[in-house]
């Protein structure tokens, strides 16, 4: 996890949105810092977190920014998604509403980033298969129809967490390979 005295080949800025409490922070701080937290207070001023790693034998910064409650339609500003080549559009599985909101997320980032920008469609919170209101089918044809990567994560359980980061990076990294 450590940055300490190593050669950086690339930095990659990847930014996470979509509503509110779906768990964009708990994403990040597991893939940041391998923590969790049951009652994350909602992010104050935008912020990113770094993890460096190495992917073909290069040393690969990853720059993830997480949104500011500004999760609101058309809050999130152009400075945000500026120089992203990845990003996470996250939903809750047990709120349906945070998945019909996707399409808008989606408009939104191809709006503002950049037209190669690698997108990955995150399910979260698939730790509460209880109380799934959202089908992994819907979001799979969703994903399959937008030419998106996709993948159920939980952020509590650590499931997928580092595999949905990977594969954008690993994507991003082929492709300016
Ligand atoms: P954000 O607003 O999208 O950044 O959402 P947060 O990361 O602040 O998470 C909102 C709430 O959902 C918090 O209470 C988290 O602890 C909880 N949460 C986040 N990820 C998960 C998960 O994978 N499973 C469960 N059960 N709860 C989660
Ligand atoms: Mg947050």
């Amino acid at each position: 996890y450590g940055d300490a005295n190593q050669k950086i080949d690339y930095v990659f800025k990847v930014v996470l949105i979509g509503d509110s409490a779906v768990g964009k922070s708990q994403i990040l701080a597991r893939f940041a810092r391998n923590e969790f937290s049951l009652d994350s207070k909602a992010t104050i001023g935008v912020e990113f977190q770094t993890r460096t790693l190495v992917i073909q034998h290069k040393s690969v910064k990853a720059q993830i920014w997480d949104t500011a409650g500004q999760e609101r339609y058309r809050a999130v500003t152009s400075a945000y998604y500026r120089g992203a080549l990845g990003a996470m559009l996250v939903y809750d599985i047990t709120k349906r509403q945070t998945f019909d909101h996707i399409p808008r997320w989606l408009e939104e980032l191809r709006s503002h980033a950049d037209k190669n920008i690698v997108i990955i469609l995150i399910g979260n919170k698939s730790d509460l298969e209880d109380q799934r209101a959202v089908p992994t089918e819907d979001a799979k044809e969703f994903a399959e129809k937008e030419g998106l990567f996709f993948l159920e994560t939980s952020a509590l359980e650590s499931t997928n967490v580092e595999s949905a980061f990977m594969t954008v990076l690993t994507e991003i990294f082929s492709i300016m390979n």
